[in-house]
């Protein structure tokens, strides 16, 4: 039966309303921004939970078929909101277990609902599915990197709407002697509107802040970008270096600096066009790119000039790096690009360590730069060693040398 208009009716259209309105904020985030999935897998999941509340507000569950339905629709926007916020950590969609999760859902349903028409058994079934959805949520979000705070709130949500499920149905009927029956009157059903608005907008809200702080992320990555070596640009670099300086502060690992300058990119350019010159900086970077190890910083430092920060590694380590790359690039570009351009690297290298004067060791590294152009470009070219940093670094030599290789 319908609800009768007064203060049950206006109850009975929270849940409905706040779904529709949250179905809308995230539709128009994703018509915002349509290269993310998330914003709109948490669209359909408040639309389909819409439909399914105005359903289930309608009708009374001895409409056996219909409340199926609702019901199947508030597994099918858990299911939605579930993948909504996988999907954000690409640890892979489980789609197996929603299925066994829905078919088991359904079967027994079906046993509890057309065979022996038990409500309670009914309501049981509805709400471990939704538990278990929740749980899997939480299972896959604890072997995803969750790095900013808001995904462990929305991680520790899922267990707390996960006890919603499990626990309110057995206690409201254990501790209040909730028979269900007058459906639409029982403390469960009160309880559940109450339960479900919390949850829906505890969710949508955590959602709505995870979708910001992407977004500011990737523009803090785009700012700290440059496109066409798809390498860092020179704030991008200054910046990588202090969070290293931050996190490494107890240990004064040496470093090497490295500057590399393209080889007559000019007469590239003015030979086979600035295209040409393009796909070849992009292909230093691509070079770059494939050589480096974790937590090494690259740049491309504007026009055909790169540097790189090796961390953790000793002078023939680093020398030899740089030769790699220097010749990696010259076999690239020969391989890959038309056959009379000949796209070489001029390399400078010095060694430093962590906490090192920055600017000193730039001015180190272009020496040495200045040193590999002067003798006929293509080659690598290591500034004079200072004696302390040469103790210094044949000191760690032995335990750098151990990390780089493995
Ligand atoms: P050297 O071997 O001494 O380094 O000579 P070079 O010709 O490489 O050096 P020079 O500084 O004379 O020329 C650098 C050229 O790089 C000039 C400039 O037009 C070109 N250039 C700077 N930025 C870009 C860019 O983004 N794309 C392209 N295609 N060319 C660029
Ligand atoms: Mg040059
Ligand atoms: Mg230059």
């Amino acid at each position: 039966m319908p609800p009768s208009l007064g203060a049950h009716f206006f109850a009975s259209l929270l849940n409905p309303g706040v779904s529709l309105l949250l179905a809308v904020a995230f539709g128009l985030l994703w018509r915002h921004n349509r290269s993310q999935l998330y914003p709109k897998l948490a669209a359909y999941c408040y639309a389909v939970m819409t439909a399914a509340f105005v359903l289930a507000e309608l009708i009374g569950p001895e409409y056996r078929v219909l409340s199926f339905v609702a019901n199947i629709g508030f597994l099918l926007s858990s299911v939605l909101m579930s993948a909504s916020i996988i999907i954000r950590y690409e640890v892979g969609i489980p789609f197996f277990l929603y299925s066994l999760i829905f078919t088991l859902m359904v079967s027994s349903y079906s046993m509890v609902s057309f065979v022996d028409n038990c409500l309670p058994c009914r309501l049981y079934d509805v709400n471990f599915a939704l538990g278990s959805v929740s749980l899997l949520t939480a299972f896959k979000m604890s072997k995803a990197q969750r790095r900013h705070v808001i995904d462990n709130i929305l991680f520790s949500l899922c267990f707390l709407v996960s006890a919603n499920y499990f626990i309110r149905p057995v206690l409201l009927s254990v501790l209040f002697s909730d028979n269900f029956s007058a459906f639409h009157e029982s403390l469960y059903w009160a309880t559940t509107i109450f339960a479900q608005i919390m949850i829906s907008v505890a969710v949508a809200l955590n959602l709505l802040i995870a979708i910001a702080v992407d977004q500011m992320m990737e523009l803090r990555r785009e700012a700290n970008t440059d496109k066409l070596s798809g390498l860092l640009n020179r704030h991008g670099f200054d910046h990588a270096l202090q969070t290293l300086r931050d996190a490494e502060r107890d240990k004064d690992e040496p470093i090497a600096l490295v500057i590399a300058d393209l080889d007559h990119f000019k007469r590239i350019n003015d030979t086979f066009g600035h295209g040409v010159g393009d796909a070849v900086i992009a292909a230093f970077g691509c070079v770059v790119r494939d050589t480096l190890y974790d937590r090494w910083i690259a740049a491309r430092f504007g026009g055909e000039e790169f540097s790189i920060l090796m961390y953790g590694v000793t002078i023939p380590e680093a020398y030899g790096i740089c030769e790699k790359i220097r010749k990696n690039f010259e076999t690239h570009c020969r391989d890959n690009m038309s056959g009379r351009l000949r796209a070489t690297v001029s390399i400078g290298l010095t060694p430093g360590a962590l906490s090192s004067d920055i600017k000193r060791l730039y001015t180190e590294a272009d020496s040495a730069l200045y040193e590999a152009k002067r003798a006929g470009r293509n080659n690598v070219k290591i500034h004079v060693i200072d004696e302390n940093v040469e103790g210094f670094l044949s000191r760690k030599s032995e335990s750098c040398l151990r990390r780089v290789v493995s």
